[in-house]
């Protein structure tokens, strides 16, 4: 109940799918969260014992906005210890040849751009602070490839390796930076991209499942769990690292 007690995070995207089970698991954990999306998340109960859930609306692909949510984060607060660079889009389902500049640019502009924006503003509060710890939302195509998405594939990549970047620079800061790679994990976004695809839905449900050796899609929960640990002191000696929650996916 209390592995984050006394710490405050801020998550982007934080209003559904494994956002939005990240800001729940941390809250019960004790930590205060602040959720900024472009979306509000459906309130949540109140945790008996927990943290707070606040929101600020925010589109992590301007960075202005980026920085007034940090901001405010801190200034509820008086401190930020974890950021949970969470947002993130599928961008259009085409092969390379047939996407647009502007198709290309609008995935690294969330995905990317947004994941710096985040460490850039945050880096200097964590310090003053004492350290801290930033978890970036890879994906497990940052590690391997797949015949789809190519911004998507590219900007998770970019992710990947701007983690252990981060890592280096800011070790001497205490500041922990550490990248989760999900496999496939059933939420809006997972459900979106099938629909667009599929007329037999369960059938492609079945398919995906398949392509994880645990037979199955993973939860949000499964993911935030993974969140809860990098940003508490269990993980104290954890940076730079990549963390696989995929099934086995990426095993073989
Ligand atoms: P989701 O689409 O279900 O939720 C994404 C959240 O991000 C939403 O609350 C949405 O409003 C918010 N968001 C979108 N654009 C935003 C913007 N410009 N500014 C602020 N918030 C914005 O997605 P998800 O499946 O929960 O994915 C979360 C993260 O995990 C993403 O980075 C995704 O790439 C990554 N991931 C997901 C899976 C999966 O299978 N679901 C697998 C690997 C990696």
């Amino acid at each position: 109940m209390n592995r984050l007690r006394g710490k405050v995070a801020l998550i982007t995207g934080g209003a559904m799918g494994i956002g939005a089970a990240c800001a729940r698991r941390m809250a019960e954990e004790g930590a205060d969260v602040v959720v900024a999306d472009i979306c509000r998340p459906q309130p949540v109960d109140a945790l008996p014992d927990g943290g707070r859930i606040d929101f600020i609306h925010t589109d992590v692909g301007s960075e202005a906005e980026v920085a007034g949510a940090i901001q405010h984060a801190h200034a509820m607060y008086g401190r930020l210890d974890v950021l949970v660079n969470n947002a993130g889009i599928a961008g259009p389902d085409k092969p390379t040849h047939e996407l647009t500049e502007d198709e290309w640019d609008r995935v690294q502009r969330i995905n990317v751009k947004g994941v710096f924006f985040g460490v850039k503003h945050v880096v200097g509060l964590m310090r003053a602070g004492g350290g801290g710890s930033i978890i970036n939302l890879s994906s497990i195509y940052g590690l391997v490839g797949a015949a789809d998405v190519p911004p998507y594939h590219a900007s998770k990549g970019a992710v990947r390796l701007m983690t252990k970047t981060d890592a280096l620079l800011y070790a001497k800061d205490r500041i922990r930076v550490n990248s989760i790679h999900p496999g496939f994990i059933r939420t809006p976004m997972v459900e979106g991209f099938v629909e667009g695809k599929a007329a037999d839905e369960e059938a492609t449900f079945k398919a995906i499942a398949a392509l994880h050796p645990l037979g199955r899609l993973g939860t949000p929960d499964e993911v935030a769990w993974c969140v809860v640990f990098l940003a508490s002191d269990e993980a104290s000696f954890i940076t730079g690292a990549e963390f696989t929650v995929d099934g086995g996916y990426t095993a073989r």
